[in-house]
């Protein structure tokens, strides 16, 4: 039977049998036992179901992720060990040296360093669509080279909506998957699958663990991306020598990205969370649908009271009529609009620093999403690595303040932002 997104939080992904632990244990082992050597043969050929060694699987994560993708609507999940190590495996789990990528340009500053730097010396290389394009020069991006579209469905921190179908259509045109980096909106808020996407990607040191004790990451596969179609994809569709010559589109029908992207790729790279992360993973996902609810509703009642604030330049959050993605985000985040809200304080970079350094209650701390207000400016600490130009595709200005919102009560939170804009 399948449950709701609530219930899912609280129970997917572990049950317990008879007279079994009732929380999740922490299996605290490198090693699994067989009784015959013929058995761990059969694992090595990928024949038998098991875990052999927790470099490749453990069963506290194995459990993580099976409730992850239960909550995404997927056919199986992979954690890592960070949400950079997810978005490196997703997008080298298809590419190789001489192909390219199409992605969004307003993304996260550490995907774009991943992307533009260290994938180009892998010799893959990221053509970024900028928010000025015309289809028609988006559409120049694309050639026979190009494996996968890519972007975030609230962009961090430009907070952009992705118009996940259009870009599922683009990418599907071409045969080739949309990726989506679903942190800031959480499947709580959106299931980027319900609208086409193929693969989704998490750093779950955000909302996921919203308690900001781990950092970790996820690959989520819905299984609907059909590989064989146009030649592609020859490490999902033709012999895996490593594996004696395993098809993945063969021997895996819907779960072939997903489990060479473990078989292979975390086998050599080997960015496995332990299972004590995935314990505490757990933990914050058990209570995930109540914090992304007090967060969108905390991060509005914010973002209004900003917008009527003389102190304050501007203010961009999605769920304000005034945004320019108000109508995306009515069609993707029903539900809310996420904890994340940036807004320029009048008079430029120095009002900026010294509202955040007038704050209390909300900290600054190199974070975002998780239960405790926090802010940051992005221009000299996160994004302090691009250049004035990709700042700009990036969507952030020299004044943006970005801020996130927690689940304390609103007219506390709303309290210490007044007294930090009389400072500034
Ligand atoms: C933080 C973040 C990442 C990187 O995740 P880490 O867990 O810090 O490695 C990737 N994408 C988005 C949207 C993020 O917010």
């Amino acid at each position: 039977m399948s449950y709701k997104k609530e219930t899912q939080c609280v129970q997917a992904g572990y049950t317990p049998g008879n007279g079994e632990p009732r929380v999740l244990p922490i299996y605290q082992s490198t090693t699994y036992k067989y009784d015959s050597s013929e058995h761990l043969g059969k694992l090595f050929d990928l024949e038998a179901d098991g875990h052999m060694y927790s470099r490749i699987s453990n069963p506290t994560v194995s459990h993580v992720e099976e409730k992850i993708a239960a909550l995404e609507g997927g056919v199986g999940a992979l954690c890592t060990t960070s949400g950079q190590a997810a978005n490196l495996l997703a997008i080298l789990n298809i590419t190789s040296s001489g192909e390219n990528f199409v992605s969004l340009s307003s993304i996260y500053g550490g995907t774009i360093n991943l992307f533009a730097v260290t994938l180009k010396r892998l010799g893959i290389e990221v053509r970024f669509i900028t928010p000025d394009m015309t289809d028609e020069q988006v559409e120049a991006l694309f050639d026979d080279k190009t494996r996968l579209v890519f972007g975030e469905t609230i962009a961090n921190p430009a907070l952009d909506v992705l118009d996940i179908e259009k870009y599922a259509k683009i990418a599907h045109a071409h045969n080739i998957p949309l990726v989506v980096d679903n942190t800031f909106a959480t499947p709580v808020l959106c299931r980027p699958f319900e609208f086409g996407a193929d693969i989704v990607v998490h750093s779950t040191t955000k909302y996921m663990d919203g308690q900001a004790t781990v950092v970790g990451g996820v690959i989520v596969d819905s299984g609907n991306f059909d590989w064989t179609v146009d030649n592609k994809f020859p490490g999902l569709t033709e012999p895996d020598e490593s594996y004696h010559g395993v098809v993945y589109t063969k021997n895996f029908g819907k779960a072939a990205y997903i489990t060479k992207a473990r078989v292979q790729l975390m086998r050599d790279f080997g960015v496995l969370p332990p299972a004590v992360s995935a314990f505490l993973l757990n933990s914050g996902l058990t209570t995930l649908h109540l914090r992304m609810e007090r967060h969108s509703e905390n991060a509005l009642k914010v973002a209004k009271y900003l917008e009527n604030n003389d102190k304050v330049a501007w203010v961009n959050y999605p769920g304000l009529e005034s945004s320019k993605d108000f109508e995306l985000a009515k069609k993707y985040l029903p539900g809310g609009c996420s904890g994340v809200i940036s807004f320029g304080v009048k008079g430029g970079r120095d009002a900026a620093v010294k509202f955040m350094d007038s704050l209390k209650l909300a900290a600054i701390v190199v974070h975002v999403a998780d239960a405790r207000t926090c802010v940051l400016h992005p221009a000299s600490t996160t994004h302090r690595q691009l250049t004035d130009e990709q700042l700009v595709a990036a969507g952030i200005g020299a004044d943006l303040v970005r801020m996130s919102i927690g689940i304390e009560n609103v007219d506390d939170i709303i309290e210490d932002i007044e007294q930090a804009l009389c400072q500034a």
